[in-house]
């Protein structure tokens, strides 16, 4: 039996009669990189808004490790450790690096803020923060303005401050989207990298870096699941190459 750590049964997302998520199953099996991948409007975002509770399902059921969080808010879910990247815009453009991967310790070490005065918390946020940097190669930004930071990089402060909330399963939104190839396959190996000892479900366009790095895919298409499995199988799969190429 695969280790499944993040499934959802028959997942439903209605907008006033109009259904973006269709009896999803999806089975995100732990250590896996799992991409979600279809056309504009195949309903990728909905599911990751539904799977953080950003929006709630109007029928199914959402598990982790084997737990019905269907009906968690949105801050327990992340507390339980599945979290999704930051968007940049999300994190304080005028503080530096360090300073926001920083904000992101606060809930595995505590919150930070009632010790705030506490050098040895300072240091020890400081020390962690610095070798969260220097996970993801960005050490040598540290001290910069986030809103300084060059575009390339701002992905890898994105898992920077991920990673500090200790994830189990990492959801990647489009961590390629608008870069150039040098920027593309350095985000490709990073993500790689950090998905050691955890889990990732990304969406993803580029069909390079699913190819190069995915353990699984999961194909939606109009709401629905169209077809999942390994690339080398999806990617041969008639039906997927109608809906993406309208052959
Ligand atoms: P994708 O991320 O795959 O491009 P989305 O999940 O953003 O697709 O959207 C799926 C479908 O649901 C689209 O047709 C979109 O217009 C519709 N949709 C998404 N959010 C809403 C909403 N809040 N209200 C109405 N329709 C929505």
């Amino acid at each position: 039996m695969a280790d499944v750590v993040l499934e959802t049964n028959d997942l439903t997302k209605e907008f006033k009669g109009f259904t973006a998520v269709n009896q999803v199953n999806l089975r995100v099996q732990r250590g896996h990189i799992h991409a979600l991948i279809g056309p504009n409007g195949a309903g990728k975002t909905t599911c990751f808004n539904l799977l953080t509770k950003f929006l709630t399902p109007t029928s199914g059921r959402i598990l982790f490790n084997g737990q019905d969080i269907t009906h968690q808010k949105p801050a327990q879910i992340a507390r339980r450790g599945v979290i999704r990247s930051f968007q940049i815009s999300a994190v304080f453009p005028h503080l530096s690096v360090l300073e926001n991967v920083r904000i992101g310790l606060q809930r595995p070490m505590g919150n930070a803020f009632h010790f705030w005065r506490s050098e040895k918390i300072l240091h020890r946020l400081n020390d962690r923060a610095m070798e969260l940097l220097a996970e993801v190669g960005l050490e040598e930004y540290a001290a910069y303005q986030t809103v300084d930071l060059p575009y390339g990089r701002k992905r890898a402060l994105e898992i920077a401050t991920t990673l500090a909330m200790e994830p189990e399963v990492m959801l990647l939104d489009e961590p390629t989207q608008g870069m150039g190839h040098e920027d593309v396959d350095r985000v490709t190996q990073l993500i790689k990298k950090v998905s050691k000892g955890r889990t990732i479900l990304m969406v993803e366009h580029n069909m390079n870096v699913v190819a190069s790095i995915c353990d699984r895919i999961s194909v939606l298409q109009q709401g629905a699941v169209l077809a999942e499995g390994a690339y080398d199988d999806v990617s041969k799969n008639p039906q997927v190459m109608e809906a993406y190429m309208g052959t």
